[in-house]
C-alpha cells in the first residue's frame, strides 16, 4: 500500500458504479500513469461512506470490535483507542474493514481467492479503498448462466472458497459474513478464479458483537453467531456448509416463514436431505454438508481439512449434469436475494433524511413478508438511534 500520496482522483479515473452496499458505493476506475494519460489497469474503488453525524456521532452501545493497536495519525484507520467509543456504527463498521483489509495485505495477499488491497485514500466523504477488480460477476450469477452445471463444478466452487478461508484461517481472519454475493469471479473467462471479499464484518481476533446478521439476511449466520458466542474460523465453515447445500439442492437448508423460526432452526441444527431433491446427489456430497452442518464448531472440518476431502477435491464429485430444477430454483432464490439486498441496500444507502420515505416507500411495494418487514423496521430504528434521533422519531409517527 503506498504510503504518501495525492487525492484520490490524481491517481485514478473513476468511471462507472459497479455496485452498491449498504455503506458504500463501488466504482470502476483506472489507473493514471503520467499526469491524466491512462494505463489499462482497471481497479475497484470502494468508497466507505460516512453518514449520520460521522466521526462525532453518538457513542454506539453495543460491544463494537476492539481494533488493534496501530500508529498514530489522522486517517480513521489509525484512530486511537480512546476515541473507539465516540464512532458511529457506520463508522465503526468502515474502520473494521479497513483494519482488517491492513491485516489482509501484510499476511495474506497475494492470493488467488482473496480480494487484494491496493491502495487507501481517504477524504471528507469517507475511505476510498482500491480494490483488485473482479468482472466475472457474483457466484450465484455465473452458476445460473451456465450450459452444464455438475457436482464436479461446485466442487471447484468450494475448493477456491476454501483455499482463501484456509489462507485466511492461518492469519486468524474470520470472514464472518461468507456468502455468495460476497464471492465474485476474477474475470469472465471459463476457469476464472473465485475471490473472497467484503470484509466489514470480518475479525482480526477471536471476539463477539451484535453487528453480525443486523442487516442481511440471517441464512448463513452459524448457531453459535446467533446466539452470541464464541465465534471462531469454524463460523466460516459452517457458511460453506450452506452455500454448498444451496448450491446442490437450489434452496437454502434452513427455511420458515419467519425469522424467529428460522433462527432456532439454525441452532438446533435442524435440517434435512428432502428425498425428491437429493436423490441423485452422490453420498459423498450430503456427508460433507452434514459435517459443516454440526452444531458444535469443534465438530466442523477447517478449511486445510476441507481441502483434503475426496468430494472436495473431485475424486467422487459426480460428473453428470445436476436437475435442470435445482438450477431453475437457484435462479428464484437468486432474485428474490437481490431484490432484498436491493430494498435494504437503498434504504441504508440513502440520506438520513430521506431514509424514512424510502423505507415507507419500499415497505409498501415490495413483496417481503411480515416478519422481513419488521426485521427492516428493528434495523432501521437501531440505526437511527446510532446517529440521528430526530429521524427515528419521524419513523414511529
Ligand atoms: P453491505 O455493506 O450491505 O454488506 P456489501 O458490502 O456486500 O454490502 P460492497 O462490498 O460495497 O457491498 O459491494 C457492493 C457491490 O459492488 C457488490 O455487490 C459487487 O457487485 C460490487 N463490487 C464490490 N467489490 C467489487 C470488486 N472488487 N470488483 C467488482 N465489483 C465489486
Amino acid at each position: 500500500m503506498g504510503q504518501e500520496k495525492g487525492k484520490l482522483c490524481e491517481e485514478y479515473e473513476i468511471l462507472d458504479i459497479l455496485g452498491r452496499g449498504g455503506f458504500s458505493v463501488v466504482r470502476r476506475g483506472i489507473k493514471k500513469t503520467n499526469g491524466d494519460e491512462k494505463s489499462s489497469h482497471q481497479v475497484a474503488v470502494k468508497t466507505l461512506k460516512r453518514f449520520g453525524s460521522g466521526a462525532s456521532a453518538s457513542t454506539p452501545s453495543g460491544n463494537f470490535p476492539r481494533p488493534p493497536r496501530v500508529g498514530t495519525g489522522k486517517t480513521i484507520a489509525s484512530m486511537e483507542f480512546s476515541k473507539w467509543n465516540q464512532i458511529s456504527i457506520s463508522d465503526a463498521l468502515l474502520t473494521n474493514e479497513i483494519l482488517v483489509m491492513r491485516k489482509i495485505v501484510e499476511n495474506v495477499s497475494p492470493h488467488p481467492n482473496v480480494i487484494d488491497l491496493y491502495d487507501v485514500y481517504e477524504d471528507q466523504s469517507g475511505v476510498h479503498l482500491v480494490l483488485e477488480l473482479c468482472s466475472g460477476g457474483e457466484l450465484f450469477d455465473r452458476i445460473v448462466a451456465q450450459e452444464r452445471y455438475s457436482e464436479a463444478g461446485a466442487a471447484a466452487v468450494v475448493r477456491q472458497i476454501a483455499q482463501g478461508l484456509a489462507a485466511l484461517h492461518k492469519a486468524n481472519i474470520v470472514h464472518r459474513d461468507l456468502k455468495p454475493e460476497n464471492c465474485l469471479f476474477l474475470n469472465k473467462s471459463e476457469d476464472s478464479t473465485l475471490k473472497i471479499m467484503d470484509f466489514g464484518l470480518s475479525s482480526v481476533e477471536e471476539f463477539t458483537d451484535p453487528v453480525v446478521g443486523l442487516f442481511g439476511s440471517i441464512d448463513y449466520v452459524s448457531p453459535e453467531a446467533l446466539s452470541q458466542g464464541k465465534i471462531t474460523s469454524k463460523a466460516d465453515m459452517w457458511s460453506l456448509g450452506v452455500i454448498l447445500y444451496i448450491l446442490l439442492s437450489g434452496y437454502p437448508p434452513f427455511f420458515a416463514q419467519s425469522n424467529r423460526q428460522k433462527q432456532q432452526m439454525i441452532m438446533a441444527g435442524e435440517y434435512n436431505f428432502d428425498e425428491r431433491t437429493w436423490k441423485n446427489i452422490s453420498s459423498s456430497a450430503k456427508h460433507l454438508i452434514s459435517n459443516l452442518l454440526q452444531v458444535d464448531p469443534d465438530r466442523r472440518p477447517s478449511a486445510e481439512q476441507l481441502l483434503a476431502h475426496p468430494w472436495v477435491i473431485g475424486d467422487s464429485a459426480k460428473q453428470e449434469q445436476i436437475d435442470a430444477e435445482v438450477v431453475s430454483r437457484l435462479q428464484s432464490f437468486n432474485a428474490r436475494r437481490k431484490l432484498r439486498a436491493a430494498a435494504i441496500a437503498s434504504v441504508l444507502s440513502s440520506k438520513v433524511l430521506l431514509r424514512t420515505k424510502k423505507l415507507r416507500t419500499l415497505l409498501g411495494s415490495h413483496d417481503l413478508t411480515k416478519e422481513e418487514i419488521d426485521n427492516l423496521k428493528t434495523n432501521f430504528k437501531k440505526i437511527c438511534a446510532k446517529g440521528d434521533n430526530a429521524t427515528l422519531a419521524e419513523f414511529e409517527e
